[in-house]
Parts: structure tokens; sequence; C-alpha cells
């Protein structure tokens, strides 16, 4: 089980190094910005470095929308973030599940889903897998409960899309993490990566903040046995640093150490 953390963008390989990391997730640009990335002067040692790269899109991307002004630039910053990630070798594009504004009908929101990989797939398609997240607030959400999820995957499910699992999202959306893994497995048939994050908000709150893995309102233990039946990457979103995501990842290392497979 390949475990790392989510790091600064400028050079991700030595953060990684620095946490003893074997997997990185960072921006190719500012996470609250519509900028397209530019090329990265550091793409040759990204392609060939032994630490597996995720990139994560940026949070104002929503597809879903039913608002033409934001759906449309959503969908071309999609388009050009699975480009970059792609030229630097990672593995997995992230991008949160989005949402309908209220009043708006969400069956259009998973349909705009279905638009979005079908107007990508006119041009080849992405070139690396999209791993579509869990959120955690809303009520128009497309990807924060499960229902909602079995829903959209009802019609982007033959497009081969993955599935990023977020366990603060989780907890925080109302989704009980005992026994998780094969509830999303039912409905997306995978899970791609593993975001290992505790909650500094309580169950159903809506509220997504990010604690240390023994920090915040997830039993470390629940959180250890939803991350072992993944059986997937794991990427810490935890505060802190060098220091605060190496002890999160040193722990999970003990407890998952060896184990990986057995899951
Ligand atoms: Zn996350």
């Amino acid at each position: 089980m390949r475990i790392g953390a989510h790091v600064d963008a400028a050079d991700p390989l030595a953060e990684a190094t620095s946490r003893a990391a074997e997997a990185a997730q960072f921006f190719l640009a500012d996470p609250q910005g519509w900028k397209a990335p530019t090329p990265r002067t550091d793409a040759d040692r990204l392609r060939a470095a032994d630490i597996d790269l995720y990139v994560h899109a940026p949070y104002v991307i929503n597809v879903a929308t039913l608002n033409n002004r934001i759906r449309i630039p959503s969908r071309k910053l999609l388009v050009s973030h699975a480009a970059a990630a792609a030229a630097v070798n990672a593995r997995g594009l992230v991008v949160h599940g989005g949402h309908v504004n209220a009043g708006d009908d969400i069956s259009v929101g998973f349909d705009n889903w279905r638009k979005t990989f079908a107007y990508a797939a006119e041009s080849g398609g992405f070139p690396l897998p999209v791993l579509i997240e869990n959120t955690a607030g809303g009520d128009n959400a497309c990807a924060r409960r499960l229902d909602s999820l079995a829903r959209l995957w009802d019609v982007i499910g033959d497009y081969g899309v993955g599935f990023c699992l977020d366990t603060c999202h989780a907890h925080a959306g109302g989704e009980e993490l005992l026994g998780l893994v094969d509830r999303v497995k039912a409905i997306t048939g995978r899970i791609d990566l593993v975001h290992a994050n505790n909650s500094k908000d309580g169950f159903g709150s809506g509220r997504d903040r990010h604690d240390n893995l023994h920090g915040g309102t997830i039993e470390s233990d629940l959180l250890v046995a939803v991350i072992r039946a993944a059986d997937a990457p794991v990427i810490v979103e935890t505060p802190g640093g060098v220091d605060g995501q190496g002890a999160d990842i040193t722990f999970l290392r003990e407890q998952l150490g060896g184990e990986a497979a057995s899951a």
C-alpha cells in the first residue's frame, strides 16, 4: 500500500522525501482560480520519479452545475488539468463531485457529468484516470451521500471513471465509515485512492475541516479499518506539514504494514 501526502507544488518530490512518503498529491494551478496549468519545468524529474504522483484539480471546478458560466469553463479546466497531469505521469486526477444550485434538478447535474465525459471522449478521452471524490457538504451535491453517488454512477459508469474516497468528507457528509468501502464498491466497483483524513467536525455536520489521524472526531482504529478495506493508495491531507503529515504516514505504515494484500 503506497502512502503519501498532499504537498506544496513547488517541489513535490522533495516534500515527499522529507515525509518518507511513497506518493505525493499536489495542485498544478491555484486551487481557487480559473487559470489553466502551465507546463512544469521539472516535468522530466516528475515523470522519472519512483514516487507515485496524483494531481488535485482546482476546487472551483463544478461540471455538474446548470449554470453555463461555471459549467463550460469547468469542463475546459478539467480537460486542461488532465493533459497537464498526464504530462507529469500522474496516476490520477482528483476532482470533486460538484453540485447543482438550490431548486435545480440534480438529475440534470448527473447528466452534465455524463456530457463532460462524452465531450472528452470526442477527442480520445481523458489521458489519465479521472477520480471523482466524495464531498462533505451541501444539500444538492452529486457525490456527498451514496444514494446520489449511485445515481451519478448510473449515468457515467460506462466511461471507466475512478473514485477517490475521502474519510473526513464521508464522516462529515453523514455516511457511516463502518462498512463504507463495501457500500461504495457496490456502486463504483472500485476505489482508486483514499484521502485519509480525520474530521474536526461531527458526523453529518456537512463541514470540511481535516484533522490529523489521532485528532478529530473519528476513532483512529475506524479510519485504519476503512483504509485497510479500501486496499488502495493513500494520501493524507492533514495539517502540520512535514511533522504532522509525517507522523500520520508513520502511524498508517505501522498499522497497515505488510497487511495491504490481506484486506
Ligand atoms: Zn480529499
